[in-house]
């Protein structure tokens, strides 16, 4: 989507991959610049023609998908709006799910939590079933951008996003989620593929997300002042296993590298008590807002002040 619209405007695959619609982030940041040194391009920001249409279940969107290869879902739209606002996409058609009831709602279901795709992070952050079960993922929900990203943010959007600062993608990790779509089942340990990119097709449908209840879990999250977005998140979940290399341990990390990702070295440092160690990897982003050495060291914090608040 992103590489299709810098192609349109002359930009390049690299430059625009690193776009993000969230205009107080630094990466979107630079591509917005990019885009109005452009003449003629944003100077009035309009936005291209477009269908919309509100689907009345999943099988209407899955075909108004399939029937039109340029048609996207909308949800929240926080993401998708500014998106198109800004010239990064211009889809034919927005297919919109946000009021499904198939799509919404929490219910437990045996040991897991099944959320639907289009619940409001608002709701999640509120829901006494899972404040108490997964008191880590409420957190999370709370912790998202304003009072108006939460009301109309969602968690399908999010995950099908997979902005590399964004917060849910840590949770759905950390917590073993399964991400149910309209034709199948997609494991969180397969579902991200980096920056912006997942194991969706362009037509597939999130309905809901499995999360598995833990024994203990907890979410820390060091904002970027501007924009709000995790500058290091770090989900901590534990589950019963005996003798697993990770002792049952899982650390998802967000806002560190291109994308999230699980943290084994303290997964396994959990498992022996001992003191995480350092994190090392070469794709830590490192920019205007944070040099590497300084997201690993909050990478670091984080994940202590995750474990101080494991109950
Ligand atoms: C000011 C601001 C601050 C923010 N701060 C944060 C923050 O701190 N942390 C954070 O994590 N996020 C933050 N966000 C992002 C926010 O969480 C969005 O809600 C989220 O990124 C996208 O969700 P949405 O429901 O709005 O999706 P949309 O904008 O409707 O869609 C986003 C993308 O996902 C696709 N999509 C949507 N739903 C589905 C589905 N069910 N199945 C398949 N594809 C789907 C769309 O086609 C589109 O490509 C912020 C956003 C804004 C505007």
């Amino acid at each position: 989507m992103l590489l299709e619209a810098g192609k349109d405007l002359g930009i390049s695959p690299g430059q625009v991959s690193a776009a993000s619609p969230r205009f107080a982030s630094p990466v979107a940041f630079r591509v917005d610049c990019r885009l109005r040194r452009k003449p003629g391009v944003l100077e009035d920001f309009p936005v291209y023609a477009f269908k919309y249409q509100r689907a009345e279940s999943v099988g209407a969107a899955s075909a108004a998908l399939s029937a039109d290869d340029s048609a996207k879902v909308l949800s929240g739209g926080m993401t998708l709006l500014p998106s198109m606002k800004h010239r990064l996409t211009a889809p034919s058609a927005l297919i919109d799910v946000a009021r499904l009831p198939e799509m919404t709602g929490v219910r437990q279901e045996g040991d897991h939590w099944w959320v639907g795709a289009a619940t409001k992070h608002q709701d999640v952050a509120a829901h006494p079933g899972l404040q108490k079960a997964m008191p880590g993922l409420t957190t999370l929900a709370g912790l998202i951008g304003d009072p108006q990203v939460r009301a109309r943010g969602t968690l399908g959007g999010s995950l099908a996003n997979n902005d590399p600062s964004a917060d849910y993608p840590s949770a759905a990790l950390a917590l073993q989620a399964q991400i149910i779509t309209d034709r199948r089942t997609i494991e969180a340990d397969d579902f991200f593929l980096g920056m912006f990119a997942t194991a969706l097709h362009s037509d597939e449908v999130i309905t809901g997300v499995r999360f598995r209840t833990p024994q203990r879990c907890a979410y820390a999250k060091f904002k970027h002042p501007a924009s709000g977005y995790a500058m290091a998140g770090v989900f901590v979940a534990q589950y019963a296993a005996a003798g697993a290399a990770n002792g049952g341990w899982r650390v998802a990390v967000t806002g560190v590298a291109n994308g999230v990702f699980r943290w084994h070295e303290a997964e396994q440092a959990l498992a022996q008590g001992a003191q995480p160690p350092a994190m090392q990897r070469d794709d830590v982003i490192d920019d205007v807002h944070a040099p590497a050495a300084y997201r690993t060291h909050l990478a670091l914090q984080m994940l202590a002040q995750a474990r101080q608040s494991l109950s």
